[in-house]
């Protein structure tokens, strides 16, 4: 959940409500359960360390998994609720719960076995929750250890937000009969400096995703984190205007390509039951929904043009919590439409 920027960050999960909206994200948390409960032989007599234990529920799921003890670790006021909730659920003698960050905290054991956590904020990094989830990997998860999930992708579209122009700009061109253009640019600057979070249709999207950049939660580094930049190419499978991108990721528990760890792994095991939550606008929203970053001037383009950017996503110096997301068009593709008279809804 992405709320809190900078120093009020903690704070902001003190607040009950943002706890409600994730725990009522469905896809959100069932992905967590399914993956546990359906690989409860991973979790058995194991060590885990929930980093940022929030409500509880995290914790609470590899308990009733079967794991010897696990260690909630929140530094947020919500703690007090965790506590109380893990008492309803005569679990102290399986939950551990620690307040304080992750970053300050004594555990009573040298390493856990597994580290779980709900890091993911709006495009994935937003509030950098991961560095601190790295930070604890590199402390205290032992070497044949496992994270959950274990993998993450951040995707990027182009998009038409036809709709989204004509309530949101050209509403002012004329309202109630007057002119209001200068509710108009501010309405358009704001938009260019902080992107759009609105969950988008399927038929927004102007051609495939591209992968951005994949994280492997085992080996990604916390200096990765600071700049992820790549070249994208798109190529379009819909004729109409491209107003901006949309940013969404995926994560993995447990993806085909990650190795079970050795502690656990072995001739008679059960096979692991792999699960992904997609925060794509192809499948059930999700409270992340997806991350629009306008672009100036907007992009008139045919079914098969290539559209070519570079993205860089760069950790805010003054406060890390956030990142500067900039989008450069590169030259040589199709037409642009600095004037969007013919705003046009793109075709099913
Ligand atoms: N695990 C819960 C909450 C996820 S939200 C759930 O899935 O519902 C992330 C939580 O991590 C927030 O409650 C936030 O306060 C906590 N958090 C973020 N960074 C932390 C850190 N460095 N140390 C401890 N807790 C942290």
């Amino acid at each position: 959940m992405a709320t809190g920027d900078g120093s009020d960050y903690f704070s902001s999960y003190s607040d009950l409500s943002v706890h409600t909206l994730m725990l009522k994200d469905k896809p959100r948390t069932l992905a967590y359960k399914e993956f546990i409960d359906k690989n409860k032989f991973l979790f058995q007599n194991k060590v885990v360390l929930d980093v940022g234990a929030g409500s509880g529920i995290l914790s609470l799921f590899c308990a009733s998994a079967g794991a010897a003890m696990v260690y909630a670790v929140e530094a947020s006021n919500i703690v007090d609720l965790c506590n109380e909730i893990v008492k309803c659920n005569k679990m102290e003698d399986k939950i551990k719960v620690i307040k304080g960050k992750i970053e300050d905290v004594e555990l009573p054991v040298e390493k856990v076995d597994i580290i779980v956590s709900e890091w993911m904020g709006f495009y994935l990094l937003h509030e950098s929750m991961l560095d601190s989830v790295l930070f604890a990997r590199d402390k205290w998860l032992s070497d044949s250890g496992m994270m959950i999930p274990s993998h993450a992708t951040l995707y990027l579209t182009p998009v038409n937000m036809s709709k989204y122009v004509t309530e949101n700009f050209r509403f002012w061109e004329n309202a109630y009969g007057y002119d209001f253009s200068p509710i108009q640019t501010i309405s358009m600057m704001s938009t260019l400096q902080q992107p759009v979070i609105e969950c988008i249709e399927p038929k927004q999207c102007m051609s495939d995703p591209e992968i951005v950049h994949e994280f492997d939660l085992l080996t990604t580094k916390v200096e990765d984190l600071k700049s992820i930049q790549n070249n994208l190419t798109f190529k379009m499978t819909k004729t109409g205007l491209v107003h901006g991108f949309a940013a969404w990721f995926d994560v993995y528990f447990g993806s085909p390509t990650v190795s079970i760890p050795p502690s656990v792994s072995g001739q008679d095991l059960p096979r692991v039951h792999l699960v992904t939550l997609s925060t794509s606008p192809m499948v059930e929203a999700t409270h992340w929904k997806q991350t629009i970053v306008f672009i100036p001037v907007s992009a008139s383009v045919d079914e098969e043009d290539s559209l070519s950017c570079v993205l860089e996503l760069t950790q805010d110096t003054s406060n890390p919590r956030l990142y500067n997301i900039s989008i450069e068009m590169l030259d040589d593709q199709s037409g642009s439409e600095e004037d969007e008279e013919d705003e046009e809804d793109v075709s099913d």
